[in-house]
């Protein structure tokens, strides 16, 4: 065997010879051993025509791309395909080369090299799928951070802002251009700062989402609420490429927080503190005293004959009173004491931090004499009002609210039986 057969039998192109004949007919003259394995032609297509070999409309192709490397007198490449015997099909690239005798300069030969690019050809279409679907990701995501009503925002891995959706104009103020670039924390309330970079750093180390509330900066309105949602996403060698942030303006949720809140805590009619504001701070108060022993004590304001203001006038009028009373009540506190409404006509203060029992009878006086020496007017009508007082002090080492509030109603009904208009103490 020739090393020239070798070397083309080991090839591993398929490789053909044709022959050009009259009337630039094409004939095969020789293939190589890998052409005949890959294609499963045998030594009975050597002398016949193309088209007498392929099917009508591969011929038709052919003939058409040999003819184009005769009279062009260049290469042609291009892109074909074949069944295998094994019926996979072969993706190829064919380089046709034209042949001329150095005599004649007639085209006596081409050579067609074919190369599979199966291979390449799917990793091709593999990137173009990914990157279409890359592509088609980041539509989306545009899509949706363009038309979103919540704050979009990406991050990269130094929390510098990389994008940020235009419902940043509508709800914080800024622009794009005012925002893009700087460093995210920058927009934080200066105390929320650390906690909101140690979230996003956690994310991004664990893989994790995240939501927190925090101060946002707002270009006119200084600070607002937020609650935002962090997720950080990774490219396919699970590399961080951008944390993504859907920011959601809560001011609105936070002024109905503490408005529910503000409810849950107070009485509608006077405004003061309620019933269960008031045992909150009681709580709070008797701790406080059992650490640092300062004097404690609860007053229990309660009006006298109140019922005969509302039989008499009116239970509007009634009301009126109650509100008007709430307010002289709350005049005679000083800054630490706690007035509230505990129902009714019923009032109870927690004076804490009093030095001796004369204080609370002060204080007790005081609110007497504010509530007694003037009557309350409503609708023109001069109404006087009187009130009995029960205090009770704190002398214990230790004391518990329920038995201490007992003290003190009992002060008050002893204030009430023995005549009202007064007041009584207790000590607890
Ligand atoms: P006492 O001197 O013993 O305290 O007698 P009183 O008439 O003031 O009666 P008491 O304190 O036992 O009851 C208070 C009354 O206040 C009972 C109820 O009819 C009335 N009342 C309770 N809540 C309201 C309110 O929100 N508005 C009005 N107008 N009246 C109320
Ligand atoms: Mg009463």
């Amino acid at each position: 065997m020739s090393i020239e057969k070798m070397v083309l039998d080991n090839s591993p192109f398929l490789i053909f010879l044709l022959k050009v004949g009259k009337n630039f007919e094409l004939y095969f003259e020789y293939f190589n051993q890998t052409a005949m394995r890959e294609t499963g032609f045998t030594k009975d297509i050597i002398g016949k025509r193309i088209q007498d070999v392929y099917e009508k409309k591969k011929a038709n192709y052919m003939y058409h791309q040999c003819h184009e490397a005769i009279f062009q007198a260049k290469h042609i490449v291009f892109q074909d395909s074949y069944i295998n015997p094994s019926d996979i099909t072969i993706y190829t690239e064919t380089k046709l080369t034209p042949i001329y005798d150095r005599d004649t300069k007639q085209c006596t030969h081409i050579l067609a090299v074919v190369k599979d690019v199966t291979e390449e050809r799917l990793i091709r279409l593999e990137n173009k799928k990914a990157n279409e679907r890359l592509i088609e990701r980041e539509q989306h995501f545009r899509i949706i951070a363009e038309h979103a009503h919540d704050l979009i925002t990406l991050l990269d891995n130094n929390e510098q802002i990389m994008y940020i959706s235009p419902s940043h104009k509508r709800i914080l103020g800024f622009s794009q251009q005012e925002l893009i670039g700087k460093h995210y924390l920058q927009t934080v309330y200066p105390e929320d700062r650390r906690l909101v970079e140690e979230k996003i750093k956690l994310a991004i180390r664990s893989n994790s989402s995240f939501k927190i509330q925090f101060q946002k900066m707002h270009k006119t309105k200084k600070w607002i609420f937020v609650e935002v949602s962090g997720t950080p996403v990774y490219d396919e060698q699970r590399q961080f490429v951008h944390m993504v942030l859907v920011t959601r303006d809560i001011t609105k949720q936070k002024e109905y927080e503490s408005k529910l809140e503000y409810l849950a805590h107070h009485d509608t009619l006077t405004g003061l503190p309620n019933r269960y504001h008031f045992n909150e701070a009681l709580k709070k108060a008797i701790t406080q005293y059992e650490k640092q022993k300062e004097g404690l004590a609860i007053l229990m304001v309660d009006i006298d004959n109140f019922k005969d203001i509302n039989d008499q006038l009116g239970h509007d009028v009634g009301d009126k009173v109650i509100e008007q009373f709430g307010k002289r009540l709350a005049g005679c506190l000083r800054g630490d004491d706690l007035g509230a409404r505990l129902g009714g006509d019923e009032f109870a203060i927690i004076l804490s931090g009093i030095s001796k029992q004369n204080d609370a009878v002060n204080i007790a006086k005081r609110i007497h004499q504010e509530i007694t020496s003037k009557p309350f007017s409503v609708e023109e009508q001069e109404i006087p009002v009187t009130i009995s007082i029960g205090i009770a002090l704190v002398s214990a080492d230790k004391i518990n609210e329920l038995a201490l509030m007992k003290i003190a109603d009992m002060a008050l009904y002893e204030a009430k039986n023995s005549g009202k208009n007064g007041m009584r103490i207790k000590t607890a």
